[in-house]
C-alpha cells in the first residue's frame, strides 16, 4: 500500500480501486471532503497508473474561433458579444483556412474549432468551413463545435440531430468538443447558463454522435456556485453515459476563471482544490482512459503536478486561446512542444505526442530532444 495511504482513513477507497472495483458516489464525496490531498492523490496515481502505465500525452493543435457573436447570454461567459459590441468578431472562410494553413506548417494534428451561437450565419457556412479545411489535408483532424452549437446548427438546417450529425461527419467533422457540459444539476446550469441546453439534450448530442460512430470529448466547469455534490452528480452523469456509448476518448475538468462576468465569485478555483477534482475524477471514472489537466485555466506549472493526481494528457499547444483569457486566464496564449515534453519528463512520464482520439504519434521514450529542435515543431504524424 502506498505510503501516504497507510495511515489515512480512505485506505478502503485505495483497496478498492487496486481490486479494480467501482467507488460509489459516496464514495466520490468521501474524497472530495477529504483533507488528505497526499492520500486522494495516491488513489488516483494508482487508477491512472492502471490504466495507461507510464505514458502522458500532449497535442499539436491550434484553436479557432470563428465568431464570438452569439444569440446567449449565459451568465459566467466572457467570450461572447451581441452585434452592436465592438469587439465582436466573424471570420470569414478565407480567414479560418489561412489560420489552418499557418498552422500546418508548425505541425500541428489537430483544430479544435468553436463560436457562439452565430445570429445569422446558414448551416451552409458551417459545411462549407469543414469542407475547406479537409481539402487543405486529409489528415488534419477537425474537432469542432459543442453540443449547444450542435444543436443551433441543427436548428438552422431543420434536421434532426443525428441527420445534422451525419452531415457534419460527411462534410469532414471528426470529433465534438467537450465544451458547454458545465455543471449538469438544473438549478446550477439555470444560475450560470441561463438558457442553454439541459444535461440531457447535451448528453443526448453525445449520445447520438457515438452512435454514429463518432468520439468526443466531455467537461466539467467547476469552482464556481455548484456545491461538491454537484460535482458527483455530473460525474456519474458521464459515467452512465460512457457505461452506455464508450465514445469518450477524455475527459476535461475546466476550472472556472471569474473575471469579465456576471457569477459572484472572485477567485478561480485553488491549486487544492484543482488537483482533487482532477484525482476524484481519476478515481471515479473508471470507464475513462484519459484525464486531462487543462494548463489554459491552471497553468503548466499546476497542470504538471496534476500528472502525479490523476492526469496523464496536458492538452495542446492552442497557439492563439481566447475564451480562457476574455474570462482572466493569466496563463499564455500557447505553449511550445517542448515546455510540454520537458514538464512531462520531470513528472516521471514518458511524454507522447498524440492526436484527436490520443492515438500515439510520436513516443519519446528515453529519447532527449535534440539541442536547436526542441523548441520548435516537430513534423506531424511522424511516428517514432
Ligand atoms: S457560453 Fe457559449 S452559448 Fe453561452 S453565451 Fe457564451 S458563447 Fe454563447
Amino acid at each position: 500500500m502506498h505510503y501516504f495511504v497507510q495511515r489515512s482513513d480512505l485506505r478502503d477507497l485505495y483497496e478498492k480501486t487496486a481490486a479494480g472495483e467501482r467507488i460509489s458516489d459516496a464514495d466520490a464525496l468521501r474524497l472530495f471532503e477529504s483533507r488528505d490531498l497526499n492520500a486522494v492523490g495516491a488513489i488516483a496515481d494508482l487508477a491512472r497508473q492502471r490504466r495507461v502505465g507510464n505514458r502522458a500525452s500532449y497535442i499539436l493543435n491550434r484553436y479557432i474561433n470563428y465568431s464570438n457573436y452569439c444569440i446567449l447570454s449565459c451568465q459566467f461567459c466572457s467570450f461572447a458579444r451581441k452585434k452592436r459590441d465592438a469587439d465582436g468578431f466573424q471570420l470569414s472562410l478565407e480567414e479560418i483556412v489561412e489560420k489552418a494553413r499557418e498552422a500546418l506548417k508548425l505541425g500541428i494534428t489537430e483544430l479544435h474549432i468553436v463560436g457562439g451561437l452565430h445570429p445569422s450565419l446558414p448551416f451552409t457556412y458551417y459545411l462549407e468551413m469543414l469542407r475547406a479545411l479537409r481539402a487543405l489535408d486529409g489528415r488534419l483532424q477537425l474537432k469542432c463545435f459543442t453540443a449547444i452549437e450542435v444543436l443551433h446548427l441543427s436548428w438552422l438546417a431543420r434536421k434532426p440531430v443525428q441527420e445534422t450529425l451525419r452531415e457534419l461527419k460527411a462534410a469532414g467533422l471528426d470529433s465534438l468538443t467537450g465544451g458547454g457540459a458545465e455543471i449538469f444539476r438544473k438549478e446550477v446550469r439555470s444560475a450560470i447558463a441561463l438558457g442553454k441546453e439541459s444535461a440531457e439534450e447535451y448528453l443526448d448530442v453525445h449520445r447520438q454522435w457515438h452512435q454514429l460512430g463518432g468520439r468526443s470529448t466531455c467537461t466539467m466547469l467547476y469552482g464556481h456556485v455548484e456545491t461538491l455534490a454537484d460535482r458527483v452528480d455530473h460525474l456519474r452523469r458521464l459515467r452512465e453515459l460512457q457505461d452506455e456509448t464508450r465514445g469518450f476518448v477524455g475527459f476535461v475538468p475546466l476550472p472556472y476563471q471569474p473575471e469579465n462576468n456576471r457569477i459572484p465569485v472572485s477567485h478561480p478555483p485553488t491549486g487544492y482544490d484543482a488537483l482533487r477534482t482532477i484525482a476524484v475524477s481519476r478515481i471515479y471514472l473508471d470507464n475513462f482512459d484519459h484525464i486531462t489537466a487543462y494548463w489554459v485555466g491552471l497553468g503548466l506549472k499546476l497542470a504538471q503536478v496534476a500528472l502525479s493526481y490523476g492526469a496523464d494528457d496536458l492538452h495542446g499547444t492552442i497557439l492563439e486561446e481566447h475564451i480562457f483569457h476574455m474570462a482572466g486566464a493569466a496563463t499564455p496564449q500557447l505553449q511550445t512542444e517542448a515546455a510540454m515534453v520537458k514538464a512531462i519528463r520531470e513528472a516521471g512520464r514518458i511524454p507522447v505526442q498524440r492526436d484527436t482520439f490520443y492515438q500515439p504519434v510520436k513516443v519519446w521514450e528515453d529519447s532527449v530532444p535534440e539541442a536547436g529542435t526542441s523548441d520548435g515543431p516537430t513534423p506531424p504524424y511522424e511516428h517514432a
